[in-house]
């Protein structure tokens, strides 16, 4: 009796302690504006069964350290009941110790916990002995006790089959194991493992779309995040789950370049500002404005965290704050002006635009005549290198018999200007355009910028505005496959050595990482990846308005000199790439590192082999 006493006082005041903290927690994230999404069910539970149940993206990202991870986790799960069991017994509400099933249970849960065990003891030696620098350079002494409690609690379960259940040293183990489990709990939820309890509600609430960025509504006044009481639910809730694994800084171009930003840090001092209450605090501050200007929108922090934190929705979100006071830096004052004033970004006269239109013979887009737009965008219209890669598109199409048009007046999509935070100029630029496509009757736009496939598909269909948009990659790619052309004849001779640079807009964002590879290797070309592909690519450094940004006033290294370095270690000759940004930087990148490296728009090398081919 006087145990159950005992254990009962001891209980109360453990989960005592955790509900407090919980509490706290529970509060901000209920007094934030909500921005909590749970549209596309389907989606949200195939992927929640993938990353949480399965622990994918764990995995995934670093096989050995996830799956001991995994171990630990899927542990946790099958202990839940045996826990529970032992909870009611030490409470006296119930002995269900003695079922024939509960020894049964307790015999198939043994290779659990010797898993955990070998789990946790590897993840422990890590962490204070190999010291990824992902998980920074102080060995954290809250997570030493947390895997010692770990292993504690599978050492005395594996510890109750050696002793004898009316013997001292059993009482001693029981206690020692429900102790711990109590101190364990109450220390979880001011301590990284409160992504345990949160982590399966945040992967269920993260945006089915990478990087969305839902409008403002100037109707209600928004204008972004200026201070802690701004940040949104999801961030809030976000803010706590955090697992500082650091992925996130790992894959980050403008860390990996040495600039300040770093993604874990970012959510570290939100945490931090919403538990020191100052509401009022300036996220501007906070993060400071330098760092908030150095992210690429590239998408790798949010596309590798494994507990599904966003990280765009507050660093662009600040952006817009700043923004709206006046606060962007002076290279994108003028960028902005360039699109208030000639609605692209390089604020050309649209004269130039149609001369281009005229000399390329391009029809303007009726929707009896053509079955495709082809979607120009700034680049095109205006950049004299990128229109060489829209005539190569232009002849493959020519070729293959696709009846396509263009719009008489395009605007800038407003990409530049919403992932600059300048939410008022997207939302004019944007709606311009929806009534110019509206009005043609387009149903299909072909693109070459993967920037212009992001806007158009994903940004403006928060105006209502659906329509088909691909990539040119991914619709020659399908045109070349359906019409088995001349092209599936390879040509003969060596077969030439190429690498690829993924666009973050188009192998992350849009996940089309297949066509771009298939059209080369249909013409016989050898890829060599590079370090960091596919769905995982290092940025060009070109993306959040960074294309504007002046270079040598950055700190650290240029991304674009970084890229360049990893897709010259291929020891490919010629770079293959598929963005006119990505283009824009690499070759820059190219001309300051003095070298010959060839590169080539992917239109343009499809072009030419089908003209060689004949
Ligand atoms: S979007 Fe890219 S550049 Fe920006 S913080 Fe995330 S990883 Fe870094
Ligand atoms: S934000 Fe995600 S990826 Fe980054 S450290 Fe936290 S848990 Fe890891």
């Amino acid at each position: 009796m006087t145990s159950v006493i005992a254990f009962w006082l001891l209980f109360l005041t453990f989960v005592g302690a955790f509900a407090a903290q919980v509490a706290t927690r529970v509060r901000l994230i209920a007094g934030a504006p909500n921005t909590f999404d749970v549209g596309d069910a389907a989606v949200r539970v195939s992927r929640w069964l993938a990353d949480v149940l399965f622990q994918r993206k764990t995995i995934v990202e670093r096989p050995a350290a996830g799956l001991a991870h995994a171990f630990v986790f899927w542990g946790f799960l099958v202990f839940a009941g045996y826990t529970s069991i032992e909870f009611l017994y030490g409470l006296g509400i119930v002995d269900l110790t003695q079922m024939a099933w509960f020894h049964a249970y307790r015999l198939v849960i043994v290779p659990f916990a010797t898993a955990v065990l070998a789990g946790i003891l590897y993840l422990l030696a890590r962490r204070a002995f190999v010291r990824p620098i992902a998980l920074g350079t102080h060995v954290s002494a809250e997570s030493i006790v947390i895997a010692l409690f770990i292993a504690t609690l599978m050492i005395t379960y594996l510890l109750t089959f050696q002793l004898d259940e009316a013997s001292m040293a059993w009482r001693v183990n029981w206690w020692v194991h429900m102790l711990v489990i109590l101190a364990f709990m109450a220390l979880i939820p001011a301590s990284k493992h409160f992504h345990l309890v949160l982590s399966p509600v945040t992967v269920f609430l993260k945006s089915t779309e990478l990087g969305n960025l839902p409008n403002l509504d100037f109707e209600k006044e928004q204008v972004g995040l200026e201070t802690v009481k701004d940040l949104g639910s999801k961030s809030v809730l976000d803010a706590f789950t955090c697992v500082e694994c650091g992925r996130c800084q790992v894959n980050c171009p403008a860390w990996g370049a040495g600039k300040e930003l770093n993604p874990k840090a970012i959510v570290l001092q939100t945490q931090d500002a919403l538990l020191a209450g100052d509401k009022e605090r300036k996220l501007g501050e906070i993060y400071t404005e330098q760092v908030l200007w150095q992210c690429t929108t590239c998408g790798a922090c949010e596309n590798q965290c494994p507990v599904g934190i966003e990280h765009l929705p507050i660093l662009i979100g600040s952006r817009r704050g700043l923004v709206s006071n006046g606060d962007a830096p002076e290279y994108l004052g003028a960028m902005y002006n360039n699109l208030e004033r000639r609605s692209n970004i390089w604020g050309l006269g649209y004269d130039q635009r149609s001369k281009f239109v005229q000399a390329a013979e391009l029809e303007t887009f009726d929707p009896a005549k053509h079955d495709v737009l082809v979607w120009l965008g700034c680049a095109g219209s205006f950049d004299a290198d990128f229109q060489k890669s829209l005539r190569s598109l232009f002849s493959i199409l020519r070729a293959n018999e696709v009846r396509f048009g263009v719009l008489a007046k395009e605007r800038c999509t407003g990409d530049p200007a919403k992932r600059t935070g300048n939410e008022y100029m997207y939302q004019e630029l944007a709606t311009g355009n929806i009534e110019e496509l509206k009005s043609a009757g387009v149903k299909k736009i072909v693109t070459s910028c993967p920037h212009c496939v992001k806007t158009i598909g994903a940004d403006y269909a928060k105006f209502g505005y659906q329509v088909e948009i691909v990539h040119s990659s991914v619709f020659v790619e399908e045109l070349l496959r359906d019409r088995r052309a001349k092209a599936s004849a390879r040509p003969s001779g060596d077969r030439e050595i190429v690498t690829y640079h993924d666009p973050c807009y188009l192998g992350r964002y849009a996940g089309r990482t297949d066509e771009p590879r298939a059209l080369l290797t249909r013409f016989g070309a050898v890829i060599r990846e590079p370090e960091r592909t596919r769905d995982n690519p290092y940025c060009c450094g070109a993306g959040g308005g960074l294309l504007f940004a002046d270079k040598e006033e950055e700190p650290g290294s240029r991304i674009s000199d970084v890229r360049f370095k990893q897709l010259q270690a291929t020891g490919a000759n010629t770079v293959v790439t598929a963005c006119p940004f990505c283009s824009i930087m690499l070759k820059g990148a190219q001309a300051s590192a003095g070298a010959d490296t060839q590169f080539v728009d992917l239109m343009t090398y499809v072009d030419g082999k089908l003209r060689a081919i004949g």
